[in-house]
């Protein structure tokens, strides 16, 4: 059994790698990554590698993506406290975490929420048993769905964030972006090759779209993915 301060440690260790690496950059993400337990979240038999910079698999073929792809991906939109934030693909409910962590602190005045969607009902139920055990199930609203058409009745959203490669943007949820909101999104791009995509929704409406990282992910299912 490794202790809670143990696993503190090696949590801190990764923290100022992915600062030394340039990948953990603004103040808020960092105290999130400091703050949420990954070891809470992976599943019991890769406790051990929680802190290893690598995707783990979890249930249904799914996995939880490596911690620098979080930081990769919470550092381009630019979460701010107050932020509302859609994520597609919720699996463990680590990255939800995260998210809920930045744009909820405790100590914030102007409180943000995380509405995270999956598809897989097992994944809904270990990512809510994972976000109560951990306090976060108050600043994230898991919802049992097809992300790839976004949610609807919480919309717009300041940021989405998509965990599941798509073969192209769906347009829902572009339309669900608010002005001045932005989207991370890994799309195909040929045979085994992702782009992870920044979309910026402009003030009047415009879009406009900046290539980030090469990526891998698994595949976006649904209406706008692979039914
Ligand atoms: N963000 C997760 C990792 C997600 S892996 C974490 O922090 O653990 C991608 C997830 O997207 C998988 O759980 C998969 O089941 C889910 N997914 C795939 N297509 C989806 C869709 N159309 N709507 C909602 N979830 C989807």
């Amino acid at each position: 059994m490794i202790s809670r301060d143990e696993y503190r440690r090696q949590r801190k260790r990764l923290v100022q790698l992915l600062i030394a690496e340039g990948i953990l950059r603004s103040p808020d993400v960092i105290r999130a990554f400091l703050l949420v337990p990954r070891e809470e979240f992976v599943t019991f038999q890769h406790r051990l590698y929680a802190y290893y910079d690598n995707p783990l698999p979890t249930f249904m073929d799914q996995t939880i993506s490596a911690p620098h792809m979080c930081a990769i991906m919470c550092e381009a939109l630019q979460l701010r406290p107050g932020d509302k934030v859609l994520e597609v693909g919720t699996g463990t409910g680590y990255h939800a975490a995260l998210c809920a962590e930045i744009v909820a602190p405790k100590f914030a005045e102007k409180k943000g929420y995380v509405v995270s969607i999956e598809i897989f009902p097992e994944l809904v139920r270990y990512a809510i048993e994972n976000l109560t055990r951990t306090g976060y199930i108050d600043r994230v609203k898991v919802i049992c769905g097809d992300g790839s058409e976004g949610y609807p009745p919480e919309a717009p959203y300041d940021a989405i964030l998509v965990t599941a490669a798509a073969r192209e943007i769906p347009k829902p949820l572009i339309d669900q972006l608010a002005p001045g909101g932005r989207m991370v999104i890994p799309v195909e791009k040929g045979w085994r090759y992702q782009e992870l995509l920044l979309v910026k929704k402009l003030p009047d409406g415009s879009i406009r779209t900046e290539f980030v990282t090469g990526c891998v992910f698994v595949p976006l299912r649904g209406r706008y993915g692979r039914s």
